[in-house]
């Protein structure tokens, strides 16, 4: 991928985000791996996800040394190069706030599969209590990546969420499906709860294929269609 295919990866994300709800002011961002090793690709602080152009994104190094791009950074880096150099299988870490999936960190409950977005987290979703404020500090950043452990994503108590990806695709979809089906768990306890949950046969039967990443790569191909078709095609 070219330098200006990085940028465009990270804004694109940010949009799809946008669009799907899960912008929080001018918080939250979007990486990819540098394919050269230099660090991590996102946006510059201050821009609200619709905002941002390929322009405004930067590349940041493990120490926070913004090495290409202007704008300031964001303080939260060390979620995405400590997760990224925890995970080299991985090329995309999300961090939004999503008003659904914080209402359910700040609960008691496990995350309920009883939805096929919900089935994309049914072989795991843990919750981490260590980060109620910024991620700001390299130390942080590997405690988290270390509660994320091999996961998908993870429900950060009274702050917000992770997803990850081998694509800024599958990091973004993973995060958007993350919120609907806390969304969804939310419902289903303004009638009651969950009266019934499946036993695990019967939630491999009904969810294995969400856990293809072709399931994923499906929404997000329409994702992004809409989103750029929001812009004007741009
Ligand atoms: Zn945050």
């Amino acid at each position: 991928m070219s330098e200006l295919e990085l940028r465009h990866e990270v804004a694109l994300g940010g949009w799809v985000l946008h669009h799907s709800g899960l912008s929080d002011y001018v918080w939250g961002h979007v990486s990819i791996r540098d394919p050269e090793g230099r660090g991590v690709w996102m946006k510059a602080s201050g821009l609200g996800f619709e905002e941002v152009s390929e322009e405004h994104v930067l590349l940041v190094d493990d120490r926070g040394s913004v090495v290409a791009g202007e704008g300031p950074r964001h303080s939260e880096y060390p979620i995405h190069t400590e997760i990224l150099k925890a995970r080299p299988e991985l090329s995309s870490v999300v961090h939004v706030h999503p008003p659904h999936a914080i209402a359910l960190a700040a609960s008691a409950q496990p995350l309920a599969p009883i939805s096929h977005v919900g089935g994309v987290f049914s072989d795991g979703l843990r919750r981490w209590d260590g980060a109620p404020g910024l991620v700001d500090t390299q130390q942080a950043g590997e405690r988290l990546a270390a509660a994320l452990g091999g996961d998908r994503a993870l429900l950060l108590t009274g702050h917000g969420i992770v997803a990850v990806g081998r694509s800024v695709g599958l990091a973004v979809t993973a995060a958007i499906m993350l919120e609907q089906a806390c969304r969804v768990q939310l419902l289903a306890n303004g009638f009651g709860g969950v009266a019934a949950p499946m036993d695990p046969p019967q939630l491999r039967h009904a969810y294995a294929h969400t856990l293809d990443e072709s399931f994923m790569l499906a929404a997000w191909r329409y994702l992004a269609r809409r989103a750029q078709a929001a812009r004007g095609g741009a």
